[in-house]
């Protein structure tokens, strides 16, 4: 695909996501020769920096472009940052962008960038209506002389009424087709990679659906806990944080009927129909017997205290938060019909990995037994999101010998045993997107409101119902007891590691 030539304004500039992310996103992309011929980078805040001063803090003495510095890489250094630019807007960022339009129409001018914009919003959401307003004051969202594109960051709301006057109000400066509702989690290879397993695979396909699945389970873990976003998260909690974007985008990608092609539209148009077909849960009792949300508590792993989450920097010490949350749900549409979905989402757990489970029904009429005289052991597939992505099947072999004992192996494949592949990380990958238009792995505006509205219920009864229990659970454990009770059967959750 070709990148037109254009320039990328990014606000919020002086934070730690375009340091830690966006700049170096933006140098591998340069360094891989990705980008355009004509391009500049504007960042834009209120701290009182300066271009040189910004290169500074951003590229050249930056600890995150030089952790992967080898020495022929740093000749590109110099060059990149040249490209960077910054604009201090003081007291106007949030009233007027007189001094901003002056800037960037001098840049175009100077480095030939077209009248092609990239507004990327690394800001607090409270912002990004008054940001889409005043470029719109400015006629910098019009696209009579170059296309103007505008990224917004998560959170993309808080609930479903939010979000919902967060769309209106930026309907207002840009059409849906300009806004770009960026989920780092779907710039992941293995998350793409799960719509080539189901759509150019002729195995995989004939299967996915409730004759030949008997569940699905979804685990995103972190090892860490709330790090220093005690203060953010305590007002956020797993369901928002995590489950209601990163997860929910996944369930649509696994749940997803196959798309007539391959065009943005074409994918997400599937994605919001299983979105929409979530079962959404109305009453109390049912969110009750089908959720669990628990909070990490004190613990000491590998000899080290680790705090509760209470005792983190920035949270109430009499939070109910959840830092764990598992839901079971179901998908009512022809293919998904009485097969439950389980998903899982936590932090301070003993690893860090987001997986996928596709447990298959067992045969109809066993004839073998395992080792330990067990017949139920059930075929699966698992997508490895984090870390080693990859894929892997588990299936039944016969142990060498006499009989026919059936031992469960592995098939598998990773990403890193492709030599010669250097994966994208998810930010180059859609920040290149989004520089050539293709907005497949950003989500359209109906895409989070179907997700915000399966959510709700549950944030409201969390908030407010008579009957919440807030599990705590041990730092370093794979969360409350009781999120066991909430699978079916036999079954249990897999724990990467364990089994
Ligand atoms: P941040 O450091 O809190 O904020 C970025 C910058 O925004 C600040 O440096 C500040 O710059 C400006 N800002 C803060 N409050 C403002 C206000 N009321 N009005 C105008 N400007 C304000 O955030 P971040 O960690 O860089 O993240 C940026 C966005 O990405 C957020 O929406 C965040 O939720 C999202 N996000 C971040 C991460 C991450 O890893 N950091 C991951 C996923 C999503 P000035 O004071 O200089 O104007």
């Amino acid at each position: 695909n070709k990148t037109s030539n254009q320039m990328l304004i990014i606000f919020g500039a002086s934070g730690d996501l375009t340091a830690r992310k966006l700049i170096p996103a933006l140098f591998n992309l340069y360094k891989d020769d990705h980008l355009p011929e004509k391009f500049v980078v504007l960042g834009v805040s209120r701290s009182d920096l300066t271009d040189v001063s910004f290169r500074k803090k951003v590229v050249t003495e930056s600890s995150y472009l030089e952790e992967d510095l080898g020495k022929e890489e740093k000749e590109y250094v110099d060059k990149f940052a040249d490209k960077i630019f910054y604009e201090d807007l003081g007291k106007s960022y949030d009233t007027d962008y007189t001094n901003l339009a002056h800037r960037i129409s001098d840049l175009n001018t100077k480095y030939g960038t077209e009248n092609n914009y990239i507004y990327y919003l690394s800001t607090p959401p409270n912002i990004y209506e008054t940001v889409a307003k005043n470029l719109h004051k400015q006629g910098l969202t019009e696209e009579s002389n170059g296309w103007k594109r505008f990224i917004v960051e998560k959170p993309f709301g808080y609930d479903l009424k939010s979000a919902r006057e967060l769309n209106n109000a930026l309907h207002q400066y840009f059409k849906e087709n300009q806004i770009y509702r960026i989920d780092h989690y779907l710039g992941k290879e293995t998350v793409q990679n799960l719509l080539v397993t189901r759509f150019a695979n002729s195995i995989f396909e004939p299967l996915w659906n409730r004759n030949y699945i008997h569940h699905i389970e979804i685990t995103n873990a972190e090892s860490v806990g709330v790090e220093k976003r005690g203060g953010y998260y305590d007002k956020s909690g797993a369901l928002r944080d995590m489950f209601q974007n990163h997860l929910l985008q996944i369930v649509s990608l696994v749940a997803m009927e196959p798309p007539i092609g391959d065009e943005a539209e074409e994918i997400r148009n599937e994605k919001v129909k299983a979105l929409k077909s979530l079962r959404i849960m109305k009453d109390h009792k049912t969110i009750h017997d089908h959720t669990i949300r628990g909070q990490y508590l004190a613990a000491e792993i590998n000899g080290e205290k680790v705090k509760g989450y209470r005792e983190e920097e920035g949270v109430d010490p009499d939070s109910t938060t959840e830092t764990y949350a598992a839901i079971k749900f179901f998908v009512d549409n022809w293919r998904w019909k009485d097969v439950p979905f389980y998903v899982r989402t936590a932090k301070r757990m003993p690893t860090k990995v987001t997986e996928i489970v596709i447990h298959f029904k067992s045969t109809h009429h066993q004839i073998f037994t395992d080792s330990a005289g067990i017949t139920n052991k059930d075929n699966q597939l698992i997508i490895r999101i984090q870390p080693d992505e990859g894929i892997l099947i588990k299936f039944g072999v016969k142990v060498p010998g006499q009989g026919f004992k059936v031992e469960r192996t592995n098939l598998d494949f990773y990403y890193s045993s492709l030599s010669d592949t250097n994966l994208m990380t998810a930010y180059e990958r859609l920040l290149l997107d989004a520089m050539q238009g293709d907005a497949t792995l950003y989500a359209r505006a109906d895409e989070v409101e179907a997700a915000w509205e399966f959510v709700d219920p549950i944030l409201d009864y969390w908030q407010n119902g008579e009957d919440v229990v807030t599990y705590g659970y041990s730092a370093g454990v794979w969360g409350p007891k009781n999120a066991d009770e909430l699978i079916d059967g036999l079954y249990m959750w897999r724990n990467p590691g364990e089994h």
